[in-house]
Parts: structure tokens; C-alpha cells; sequence
């Protein structure tokens, strides 16, 4: 492991909490364990013999660290690696008395980490927004959710100060905020050199401001789970009980969770030296019950409700979803919850909406990358199975040769789309997107 010595100021500060004391301070100099969480959508043999992590559905502890990179599967959205600490996330939903189908947000999301983890939870009920601030962070968002495969969400790019366009929308929110990082200092030694008491500072005031900014969005009634991946009081249990104090929000405490209570006894924290993970903090808040307001829907005038075709419903399962046309472009949106999406895509910056199935074309339904990544996609149409030197190729976008007729292929690799190709009997065009290319493959 790379020796980056912890600052002074951290150190002495640790040890004279007896909160985390230098138990915690020799933790941080240990390996890290791999985990990831395996894709209910997207079931193969992978990682069967390895080790269960507990407190997360479908969550595996990894002997070894494979490179992932390297992997088609990885990029098919079989799995996503995540540090096991914040997979608690995953207990603490299934904890909520949430509605059967609940309208959920991830306020602050890149790169998807806990946006992939409520899409599985949810299972392809209700509905999640998932939002990023930074531009360039949520174009990766929108990537590891299409990747993920339900269509029951919206990506948005917004602030979370706009968030008061949606007055009492949300029945659950995770705000997972941006903060001083002490809880990676384990496994991502560089980040130890970033640290510094006057970022804390700055950090604890941000996320305060978060915490004001989206609370308006939360239902009377609703859940918040407010987590960092820090260690410090200022950051955790004082912004959270200064905002309780500030908003009247209740603490709901969680039975039976492996993490250990926090210095106040308002949330809870995974650290290293406790259960093998990084550090993680969360509390989960509830907003009073009240009224609940009545939401006036909006909609976009040009996003418009068309029937489907047959052409489609080769390609698509079309049962619950709505076709909808926006200057050309196609969508598929859960029925159920058409309303809900397009009023959010009527106030926020949306990057993603439902699935994007493709372009009508004069010459018929021109593709979209995200169909064969969806979970709609049909398994009856035409596939070939790619190598793994072939896959590799055609997600680093390189040439290779694919005898096939003329016509669109999904290709998969052990049987999971990657993509799909346009052959045109003595060569192929690739469907998969420039912006997506895997360059170190
Ligand atoms: N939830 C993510 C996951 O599990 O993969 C990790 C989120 S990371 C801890 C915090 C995120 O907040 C970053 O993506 C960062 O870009 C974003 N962020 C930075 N400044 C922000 C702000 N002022 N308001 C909201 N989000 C912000």
C-alpha cells in the first residue's frame, strides 16, 4: 500500500475523540476489502462463490481485486463496485414503511454508486430522480444508470436550490453530500493530502445549505437519509441536529444494523476498524406529518403521448410503459408513472428520461444505444455472442471482424448486451456511443 502520512491536525484530533481514538487511526493503514453489488437485473454466475455481505442484497466481498476495467461484463452493468460501508443503504430502505411504489431522490449522485442501489431496492416500483450538480459528473451518472437497465428514472442536472420546483414531490430522498473525505483516507490514500480543518469547515456549511435547499421537495411524512463518507462531528451529528432543531425534523432511529450509534446517538457510522469497511456516516430524518400538497402537473407541450408501432414492439416488452415522441426522438416511460417524470422533466435540467429507445427515420426506427442496455429489451431479437477479444474491440470502438446478414444484432458477451451493431453484410457499424469508449482496454 502507498504510505501517505495522515496531517498532524487530523491525527491529534482522532485521538483525543474517544468516539474514534487510535484504533481507528491504525485501521486506516490496512487494505481495504473489494466489494461489489451484483445487478438483480442482469443475473449471471458471476462472483457466485464469494462472500455475502450481510447487510446488502446481492452484495459480495471479493478475494481478490480483479481489474474491472478489463471485464465486458463490467461495462454491460452486470455489477458496480462500491465501498461495502454505504451499502447499508440497502438495509436501511428496506427499514422505512415507504409507500408500495415510492417517488425517491438521490440529490447529490455521480457517479451512481447509490442510484444503482435504489434502483435495485425499488425493483422497477415508483420511481427515482437521480441529480448531479457537475455537468461532466452527471453525464457518468447517466451512463452507469442506463448501464443499470430499469427505466423508472429520471437524470437530472440541477442545483439543489431549484429543487423548490417541486414543493412536497418526493416520499424519500438521500443526500448523500459532498464533504472532507476522512472516511476514504483508507482506501484512497492520495485524498489524505487534500484534507484540511478550514475544508471541513466549508464542507459542514455546504451541506447545510443542501439540507435547507431540498428539504421543501420532501413530502409531509417523507424519509430523508442524509450520509458523508467523513468522520468529523461537525459534518455528521451537528449539522444534523441543528437542522432538526432548525426544521422540526424527527430522527428514526434503525433496529438491528450492524453500524455503531453516533457520538449523539441521532445517526450511525460503518468504520473500518469496526466493520471492515470505509468510513460512512448516516442519520435518517422524518419530515413532520402535515398536509400534503396538492401538486399541479406539468408537462412539456412538444413531449407527446404516440401509439406504438409494430416495428417497436419486436424490440420492446411493452407491457405497463408509454411511447412518447419529442421532435422525433422516442421514449418509453412506466405508465404508471408517466406524470411524475415529465413533471420533473417540465422544471429541471433532464439528461435522461425513461428509456430513449431511438429516432424515427423516413427508412424506419433508427436505434438508441440505451434499448439493448434495458431492461425492456426483448431477449427474442437477433443476437451474436461476442469473444472476449471481440467485446473488448467493440467497447474500445476497434475494428474486428463479424461474419453475419445483413441487419441490427444485439451483441453480448456471455449472453449480456453490450450494444448493438448495424451489419451491412461485408462490414458493421457500431451503436456503441463515441462518449462512452473504453480507452485503456
Ligand atoms: N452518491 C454518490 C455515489 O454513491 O456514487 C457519491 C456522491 S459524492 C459523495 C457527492 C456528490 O455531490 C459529488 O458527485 C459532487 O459532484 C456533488 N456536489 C458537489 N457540490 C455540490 C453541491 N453544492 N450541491 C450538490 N451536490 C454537490
Amino acid at each position: 500500500m502507498k504510505e501517505i502520512a495522515l496531517k498532524t491536525a487530523f491525527v491529534e484530533r482522532v485521538k483525543k475523540d474517544p468516539f474514534l481514538g487510535e484504533e481507528l487511526l491504525t485501521s486506516l493503514d490496512t487494505a481495504s476489502p473489494t466489494t461489489v453489488r451484483l445487478n438483480p437485473f442482469k443475473k449471471t454466475e458471476l462472483f457466485a462463490n464469494e462472500e455475502k455481505i450481510p447487510w446488502c442484497k446481492n452484495a459480495i466481498k471479493l478475494v481478490e481485486r480483479p481489474q474491472f476495467t478489463l471485464d465486458p461484463l463490467f461495462h454491460a452493468g452486470c455489477y458496480y463496485p462500491q465501498e461495502s460501508g454505504s451499502m447499508i443503504l440497502d438495509s436501511v430502505l428496506r427499514s422505512l414503511p415507504l409507500p408500495e411504489n415510492p417517488i425517491c431522490l438521490d440529490l447529490c449522485a455521480a457517479p451512481g454508486g447509490k442510484s444503482t442501489l435504489l434502483l435495485s431496492f425499488l425493483e422497477g416500483r415508483g420511481l427515482l430522480v437521480s441529480n448531479e450538480v457537475i455537468h461532466s459528473r452527471a453525464q457518468i451518472l447517466k451512463e452507469n444508470v442506463t448501464k443499470w437497465g430499469p427505466n423508472n428514472t429520471v437524470v437530472t442536472n440541477a442545483d439543489p436550490s431549484e429543487f423548490d420546483r417541486l414543493d412536497g414531490f418526493f416520499d424519500c430522498m438521500v443526500v448523500d453530500a459532498p464533504c472532507s473525505g476522512e472516511g476514504m483516507f483508507r482506501k484512497l490514500p492520495d485524498s489524505r493530502t487534500e484534507w484540511s480543518e478550514d475544508n471541513v469547515h466549508l464542507c459542514a456549511a455546504r451541506q447545510t445549505r443542501i439540507l435547507h435547499d431540498v428539504w421543501p421537495s420532501l413530502r409531509a411524512g417523507g424519509y430523508l437519509i442524509y450520509s458523508t463518507c467523513t468522520l468529523n462531528e461537525m459534518e455528521n451529528e451537528t449539522n444534523v441536529q441543528n437542522f432538526c432543531q432548525e426544521t422540526g425534523a424527527e430522527i428514526i432511529t434503525v433496529p438491528d444494523l450492524p453500524a455503531k450509534s453516533d457520538r449523539k446517538g441521532l445517526g450511525y457510522y460503518c468504520l473500518p476498524n469496526h466493520m471492515n469497511t470505509e468510513g460512512f456516516y448516516f442519520a435518517v430524518l422524518k419530515k413532520p406529518d402535515g398536509i400534503v400538497r396538492n401538486i399541479k402537473w406539468k408537462t412539456k407541450k412538444d413531449f407527446k403521448p404516440i401509439k406504438w408501432t409494430e416495428e417497436i414492439e419486436e424490440v420492446i416488452d411493452l407491457n405497463g410503459q408509454s411511447l412518447y415522441d419529442w421532435n422525433g426522438k422516442l421514449f418509453v416511460l412506466p405508465t404508471e408513472f408517466e406524470k411524475e417524470m415529465l413533471h420533473v422533466q417540465a422544471h429541471l435540467r433532464t439528461l435522461k428520461i425513461g428509456l430513449e429507445l431511438g429516432e424515427q427515420m423516413k427508412k424506419g426506427l433508427q436505434f438508441s444505444h440505451e434499448w439493448p442496455l434495458s431492461c425492456l429489451n426483448k431477449k427474442t431479437f437477433p443476437r451474436i455472442e461476442l469473444n472476449l477479444e471481440q467485446a473488448r474491440s467493440y467497447l474500445r470502438l476497434a475494428p474486428f471482424t463479424l461474419e453475419a446478414e445483413k441487419g441490427i444484432y444485439q451483441v453480448c458477451y456471455n449472453q449480456i448486451p453490450l450494444g448493438f451493431i448495424k451489419h451491412l453484410g461485408n462490414r458493421f457499424n457500431s451503436g456503441y456511443p463515441k462518449e462512452w469508449r473504453i480507452r485503456n482496454l
